[in-house]
């Protein structure tokens, strides 16, 4: 393994001390001043055992992602980039300083990577307790086991990655695929968001990029959805849905193809019928109903149709974190999309009539993936 700006040598197949000076060009034209990790096809090859069947634990979209033990002892994930991601390798070099130089408690720590012929291969720190989906939602999962503590530790901490993305990084990187399956969780249930791979760097003097809709359905904020227009309130969006699959054991994407049983829609009905505490996943049996009820209606205020209406996650980390009251005289309906149609549904709501228009929502363009991964 090797450390660019520590040594050019070792791990880049063709490269090594004897063979002199790591010619630049090798890398693309990538300046190895960077601090990237940067690992052979042979060592990641024997951290997997030969990337073997019985080491793969995932299955993402941009590729399988194995569990792999490096030499020195220390477990990682090893992530193999499907061939349709691969990228020049300056350019994914140039991305891979970006997710190095990003870290944070509440993030999932990029090792290194591998760029060795037509490889493109990410090294992760690896997380004992898998994502919340396989831990909370998954049918191989056991719910009980995350109690509220737990579950509202994930939710903080979640957060605060994600505000750590939008409000202290210049630029700030707004996610695109905030969801269960991206958030993992370590052996003391601290949780880390992954997947930087679809996060783009996201200047601040553009309000939004209209690009490829990347994220998935269930977790998509309408105007994303609908119009590909991408703002960090799309990820608050997301970051809504995933608290109420936090706190009713329900997946969202699931409930989707279940007639009428829209987690979401589920959420918003139970709450203006003042029956917000049944939507609590019945295996937690113990928890502060006042806790849990904000935590929900926090969850509401992210997911409005309207993104201006939305909260910003520095304001999400401090609504979750104090036992402050809210003022449930601002929150609007929410808006979502079908899994069939490229239709917006904002159910009828008691706010509904106030609800300013949303002027985000012009210029409709295609809708690229509306199935969820
Ligand atoms: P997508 O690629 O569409 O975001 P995904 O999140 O399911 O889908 P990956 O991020 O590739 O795909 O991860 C697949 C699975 O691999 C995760 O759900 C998780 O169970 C496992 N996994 C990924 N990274 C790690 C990690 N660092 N530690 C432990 N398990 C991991």
């Amino acid at each position: 393994m090797m450390q660019l700006g520590e040594s050019w040598c070792c791990c880049f197949g063709a490269f090594s001390k004897r063979n002199g000076p790591h010619p630049r060009e090798e890398l693309g034209g990538f300046s190895p001043e960077k601090n990237i990790k940067l690992f052979s096809y042979d060592e990641v090859k024997s951290a997997t055992d030969n990337f073997h069947p019985g080491n793969k634990i995932g299955q993402g979209g941009f590729g399988k992602v194995y569990k792999g033990t490096l030499r020195s002892g220390e477990e990682v994930a090893v992530k193999v980039l499907s061939a349709e991601s691969r990228q020049g390798v300056k350019e994914f070099l140039t991305e891979i300083d970006v997710i190095t130089n990003v870290r944070h408690p509440n993030l999932v720590e990029l090792v290194g990577c591998c760029v060795q012929a037509n490889s493109r291969i990410l090294v992760y720190e690896y997380l004992e307790n898998s994502s919340i989906n396989h831990a909370l939602l998954g049918h191989k999962s056991d719910p009980s086991k995350l109690n509220w503590s737990i579950r509202s530790a994930i939710c903080v901490g979640t957060a605060k990655g994600l505000a750590f993305l939008h409000e202290e990084l210049e630029p700030p990187i707004v996610h695109r695929d905030i969801k269960a399956s991206n958030i993992l969780i370590d052996r003391n249930y601290v949780p880390k968001i992954g997947d930087f791979g679809l996060a783009k760097l996201f200047p601040d003097n553009i309000t939004h990029i209209s690009t490829r809709v990347a994220g998935t359905t269930g977790y998509l904020a309408p105007e994303y959805a609908l119009h590909g227009q991408l703002t960090k309130k799309a990820d608050i969006y997301s970051f809504g849905v995933l608290v109420l699959e936090i706190i009713s054991g329900e997946s969202s994407s699931k409930a989707l193809y279940s007639e009428g049983n829209f987690l979401l829609d589920r959420a918003w009905q139970l709450y203006q019928e003042g029956r917000l505490q049944e939507l609590v996943d019945p295996v937690l049996k113990e928890y502060s109903e006042e806790q849990v009820l904000r935590y929900t209606k926090v969850a509401l205020f992210c997911t409005q149709a309207a993104a201006g209406r939305r909260p910003s996650m520095l304001q999400v980390v401090e609504m979750l974190s104090n036992p402050i009251r809210i003022n449930e005289n601002e929150l609007t309906p929410p808006g979502y999309t079908d899994g069939s149609s490229s239709t917006r549904r904002i159910p009828k709501g008691r706010n509904s009539s106030n609800s300013p228009p949303d002027t985000s929502l012009s210029n409709p363009i295609t809708i690229t993936e509306m199935i969820p991964r």
